[in-house]
């Protein structure tokens, strides 16, 4: 837990959010500002700042964060989708605390 991260606060309802999963580890929400027709992310409840902060203790829970993509984008009825993870400022991430972008709906999305 972090005192100033923004999904830590989502983690701990200090924030509300657009929550449609949650489990021990692991909660799911819709983006704010959505890129697409359907635009969730997947957030550990322990904080870690990016991808380059995890090492072999993160295995599990990065695993499980990937396997809940499918199962939860197939609920929402996407037929294909889009995964993102933004590491670092240049990497274009702004809030610092790992998430899983998934995204799809409507058009075929853009090779880039
Ligand atoms: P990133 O650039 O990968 O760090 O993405 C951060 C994402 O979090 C952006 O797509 C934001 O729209 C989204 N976001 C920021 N604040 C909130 C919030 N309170 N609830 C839902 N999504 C948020
Ligand atoms: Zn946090």
């Amino acid at each position: 837990m972090s005192t100033d991260c923004i999904f830590c606060k989502i983690v701990t309802n200090d924030i509300p959010s657009n929550k449609f999963y949650e489990d021990d580890e692991v909660i799911v929400f819709h983006d704010i500002r959505p890129i697409a027709p359907v635009h969730f992310l997947i957030v550990p409840k322990l904080h870690v700042e990016s991808l380059a902060d995890c090492d072999e203790t993160h295995q599990n829970l990065l695993g499980k964060m990937l396997l809940l993509a499918p199962k939860l984008a197939t609920q929402l009825g996407l037929k294909g989708f889009r995964t993102m993870i933004n590491t670092g400022r240049e990497g274009g991430q702004e809030v610092f605390h790992i998430h899983i972008h998934v995204f799809g709906g409507g058009e075929t999305l853009p090779k880039t």
